[in-house]
């Protein structure tokens, strides 16, 4: 269906940051699957897990354990602050999990009143309908009213509007660590913990979405832990699975009390082939801390890449932000016409909420790859400002 504004090409083959067209076209990836190819395209680790799981179980019902989720559960606990972990597909799917979840433990063991989420402006939490509920930007939810009621928003990275919008029914607040649809917005240094002593106060859960900014994505594992707070649900996706198809939500033990057998499920989630890649992806990632490390090591290099632009061109470009690889070089005209001209000369960039040049690439990118892209943008931006 009509659902995507496409490029007018068909991508056949990828290895490491490198994509190649039907056509023999060849492409410096920097969306990666938009934050999903942590990895890079087909590598190797994960490849060899698919083809091997591939060839011993594809699918089995959630009715019995399989081993891919047993030890990928098992990763997931050992290195977050959670205790139990549901599987899905996709991050919506990790955050209907996540609302359903924080609804039935508040209602259950606080007050069958409490049902509200507070989630902020400009946010993004998927297309589903409690997903869509939860996100605060009028563009995706127009035509689909009526959308699930519950759901409140407020300004982000503003704690007082917070503190004035929890009632007596708030059960949670839902935020992501850093806004990455909405533009690569990154809250002050202490908003994270603001909002957890709030929620602690008013007995109110704190779920993340780090659907975007987990994996690795922002130098640490997970955002939350920049933060030096953790949330009591997370929810996660996009890199989980190196490029396969996965989702999952995180908890600790006290609200998980509140699932039993029957209150959630999914046919998919947790099947033995995603979870494989999902074993592997992690085990690359932790590994050494050398993906850790890349990511830190050519964030820092890329964001100063780009400020030297933002210095060049102080008429075109307003601010660059980010943390790790999830970059945005906010511009002050619409950032459609760049990424077509980056994509005729070779480079897959994405733009989002309309003018923020959005950088997510595989946390392997290497320097001369970010030399290639900026030296790029550098010619494209100097022709527009003539
Ligand atoms: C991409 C994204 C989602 C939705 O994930 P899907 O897999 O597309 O459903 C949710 N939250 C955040 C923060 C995202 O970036």
């Amino acid at each position: 269906m009509n659902t995507y504004t496409r490029f007018p090409v068909v991508l056949r083959k990828g290895r490491g940051m490198k994509v190649w067209s039907s056509d023999g076209k060849e492409y410096l990836d920097f969306v990666g699957g938009v934050a999903v190819n942590i990895l890079g395209h087909c590598h190797p680790r994960v490849v060899v897990a698919i083809q091997k799981q591939a060839q011993r179980l594809l699918h089995v019902s959630n009715y019995y354990y399989n081993e891919p989720q047993i030890k990928l559960a098992k990763l997931l606990v050992e290195h977050s602050f959670a205790d139990k972990v549901f599987f899905c597909n996709s991050g919506a799917e990790a955050i209907e999990a996540a609302i359903k979840l924080a609804r039935k433990y508040a209602k259950e063991q606080i007050d069958p009143e409490r049902h509200e989420i507070i989630a902020a402006l400009n946010s993004f939490h998927g297309r589903t309908f409690a997903a869509l509920s939860a996100t605060g930007q009028e563009k995706f939810r127009k035509g689909f009213d009526p959308l699930v009621p519950g759901f409140r928003h407020v300004p982000y990275d503003d704690i007082a509007s917070l503190r004035e919008a929890i009632t007596e029914r708030t059960c949670a607040v839902l935020l992501e660590p850093i806004q990455g649809e909405g533009g690569v917005k990154i809250p002050h240094e202490n908003y994270l913990r603001e909002v957890r002593s709030l929620c602690d106060e008013r007995n109110i859960l704190l779920i993340l979405d780090e659907v975007q900014t987990g994996m690795g994505r922002t130098g640490k594992l997970y955002a939350y832990e920049h933060s030096g707070v953790v949330p009591d649900i997370m929810a996660v996706a996009k890199g989980l699975g190196g490029g396969v198809p996965i989702g999952a939500m995180l908890a600790s033990d006290k609200v998980v009390a509140a699932f039993q057998p029957g209150s959630h499920a999914s046919t998919f989630g947790g099947n033995p082939l995603a979870c494989a890649a999902g074993v592997a992806t992690i085990e690359v990632v932790l590994e050494d801390g050398f993906v850790l490390d890349q990511c830190n090591r050519m964030g820092l290099y890329f964001k100063e890449r780009l400020e030297k632009l933002k210095q060049e061109f102080p008429s075109l470009v307003r601010e660059v932000r980010g943390r790790g690889l999830l970059l945005g070089m906010e511009l002050t005209t619409g950032g459609d016409p760049i990424v077509r001209a980056c994509f005729e000369k070779g480079f897959l960039i994405n733009c989002t909420a309309g003018t923020v040049l959005r950088f997510v690439p595989p946390l392997i990118v290497q320097r001369k790859e970010i030399d290639q892209l900026t030296e790029t943008l550098h010619a494209i931006l100097s022709a527009q400002s003539q």
